[in-house]
């Protein structure tokens, strides 16, 4: 049997252990990313680490998430991580630049190469090739110093791509064809790779919208293989002599299989509020529509906007929407501008953002009350956008620049215009917004403003621990309800204790006073808790809570590797039932637990129903070495 592409990869930058799904491999990171809203933590751990210089081929630090400026806080993230940046061989692309991930696939990303970031979207690099995968922000510090980054070996699926899309059906509706399919638990310990004869028909800004949006499916990773497209890509960014061709053996074996006919799918949306609650947008009958956003890492390549300019064109947006636009890199910005296409849109009536995530992060633009907003991102979880009674639908360009003309969702597909846009030989390349590293960095200064504060710091693992259940949770709670993330409360990233006032408050408004009170105690969720985006805050502030365990039904993956990291035990019931049986304020123990932990099973007492549940700890040996010791940096010091 022959190697699948993610095999190859894997093998090239195999560390430690033995490929078998399952196990846990360490793999040697070639390049890191971190953007601005974990960034901060990223690099105060790296300093904490005592890193004096990256030792990756390539570290590049964006600012794209928090880029209002209402206050000083914002400014000072940004003067920080410039600054530790500059010192510790770091790229920095400075604000206005463009988002992460589409900076990187155009300006750094490198077939063959691994990618960790501290971004959950950082698969959008499989686009081009790369084996790209989000982590938390320490673990991309720990990267960034030349350490290994553990997984566990994802088993890959197999999502053959045949036949040709029709016009204005897309990448995006392939990937929610896929979420459909699959669901956002469908992809958990896979990494998911794209074939068939359809591959080829898909640019790599088109292949990078399907793997950015395999982080919502939970996957470890997406990855497209590299071809003559990809070369194309490559040459008309000037950086030709990076690409090499990459692609599976042809008897490669899967785990799973996945057929998708591209010329049977027709223009879909993800209706709130889950990116795999997915319909045939001809399904959704008179959805009228009052805010349009069109952007962010999913969809804002110059393919994607040319195609949009065009549809606009000569057009007005409907008088009851509020179409925004935001280009994804300044270089699309650029391009748009001089061709003409940012006139069309301006013409139009579009509202254009600066090149950055905006309203996708809640970042401005938040809708009104019990708004419909059309959005081409890849989230639409309650609230992030801003506006807790409002709907977000997620889809393609076309299909949000079509409805924002006529103002309800529509069909693209009946829409006449030209939408005809081929890839530009040559892409405007102009680099003079990324700041390349001080050679010495010795004598650069870090600044740091008053909004930068520590992180907290973990104590060993204690042999007995008790405390409240300080809240009770439902299933599928994300990131979002653990550390809301809007525009008021992104300024504070770097400002544990301001956070912690908000910790999962939309789930309960009383938990953070709750838990300072008790000095700590707690959470109980259900199924894949923890859901959503790479965010170490949610991880890092309940530790500054003094939450001492997670009891859930489940976890997603990048959550339970950040409360690993921070010291906090991810605890499983081995019946899901107990769940039911467990109220607010019952009083929990642990006994024995640095012998229990080894053997990964928990045993724990609930002192108020006088019960004993029996729960999982499952970890690999070095996540059991860390929490033992506290937490990845104790761990890291200590070694
Ligand atoms: Fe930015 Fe949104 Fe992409 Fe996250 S998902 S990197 S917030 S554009």
């Amino acid at each position: 049997m022959g190697y699948n592409l993610t095999w190859k990869i894997i093998k090239e930058h195999l560390v430690e252990g033995d490929m078998i799904p399952g196990a846990e491999i360490g793999i040697r990171i070639d390049q890191t990313l971190t953007q601005d809203s974990t960034g901060t933590m990223a690099y105060l751990q790296l300093e904490a680490m005592e890193i004096d210089r990256v030792k990756t081929k390539k570290s590049v630090a964006y600012i794209d998430h928090n880029m209002l400026q209402q206050g000083f806080e914002n400014a000072d993230d940004h003067k920080y991580i410039q600054t530790v940046a500059h010192k510790h061989g770091v790229y920095f692309s400075r604000p206005g630049n463009g988002i992460c991930h589409q900076v990187h696939l155009e300006r750094f990303g490198v077939p063959g190469e691994t990618l960790l970031g501290s971004d959950s979207h950082t698969p959008t690099g499989g686009g081009i090739g790369m084996l790209a995968i989000g982590a938390g922000g320490l673990d991309v510090a720990v990267a960034m110093g030349g350490g290994t980054y553990y997984i566990t070996m994802p088993k890959v699926v197999n999502v053959k791509l045949t036949g040709k899309l029709r016009p204005f059906v897309t990448a995006k509706d392939i990937i929610l064809e896929v979420l459909r399919v699959m669901s956002v638990k469908g992809g958990v310990g896979k990494v998911i790779e794209y074939t068939g004869e359809g591959v080829a028909t898909l640019s790599v800004p088109e292949r990078a919208t399907i793997t950015n949006m395999g982080a919502e499916l939970g996957a470890t990773t997406s990855v497209f293989q590299s071809d003559d497209v990809t070369k194309a890509f490559l040459e008309a960014q000037d950086r030709v002599d990076q690409w090499q061709p990459l692609q599976a053996d042809e008897d490669a074996a899967y785990d799973e299989s996945i057929e998708i006919d591209l010329s049977q799918l027709e223009p879909l949306v993800a209706q709130p509020h889950s990116p795999d609650n997915v319909e045939k947008v001809s399904n959704v009958k008179d959805l009228k529509v009052h805010q349009v956003c069109i952007g962010s890492c999913t969809n804002s390549s110059y393919l994607d906007m040319m195609k949009v300019a065009k549809i606009l064109k000569g057009n007005v947006v409907h008088p009851d929407v509020s179409l925004v636009i935001a280009p994804g890199s300044k270089q699309v910005l650029n391009m748009l501008a001089a061709n003409g296409a940012l006139a069309d849109m301006i013409a139009a009536g579009a509202r254009i953002l600066e090149s950055g995530c905006g309203p996708c992060i809640g970042m401005g633009q938040a809708p009104a009350t019990d708004a419909v907003t059309l959005r081409t991102f890849n989230r639409n979880f309650k609230g992030r956008c801003g506006t807790g009674s409002a709907g977000a639908y997620l889809l393609s360009p076309e299909t949000a620049a079509v409805s924002a003309l006529t103002g309800k969702l529509t069909n693209p597909m009946t829409c006449e215009a030209d939408i005809d846009v081929v890839m530009p030989e040559k892409f405007f390349i102009n680099d003079n917004m990324v700041v390349a590293p001080a050679e010495d960095g010795s004598q650069v200064e870090v600044v740091k403003g008053p909004n930068i504060k520590p992180f907290p710091l973990n104590e060993a693992l204690q042999d007995h621990v008790a405390g409240k259940v300080l809240i009770v949770v439902e299933d599928n709670i994300t990131t979002d309800h653990i550390m809301p993330s809007n525009a008021k409360l992104l300024p504070f990233r770097s400002n544990i204790p301001h956070l912690a006032n908000f910790c999962l408050t939309p789930c309960d408004e009383d938990f953070p006073s709750r838990a300072k009170e008790n000095k700590g105690g707690f959470i109980l969720g259900g199924d894949n808790y923890g859901q959503g985006s790479s965010r170490e805050h949610a991880a890092l502030v309940p530790l500054y809570l003094g939450v001492k365990a997670v009891l859930t039904k489940s976890f997603a993956r990048i959550h339970k590797a950040n409360l690993v990291n921070s010291g906090i035990l991810p605890l499983t019931f081995e019946n899901s039932g107990d769940y039911d049986h467990i109220s607010l304020d019952d009083e929990l123990v642990m006994d024995h637990l640095l012998e229990q932990v080894k053997t990964g099973k928990v045993k724990v007492l609930n002192k108020t129903k006088d019960v004993t549940y029996d729960m999982s700890i499952d970890l690999s040996d070095k996540e059991l070495k860390i929490i033992l010791e506290g937490g990845k940096i104790n761990f890291i010091k200590n070694a």
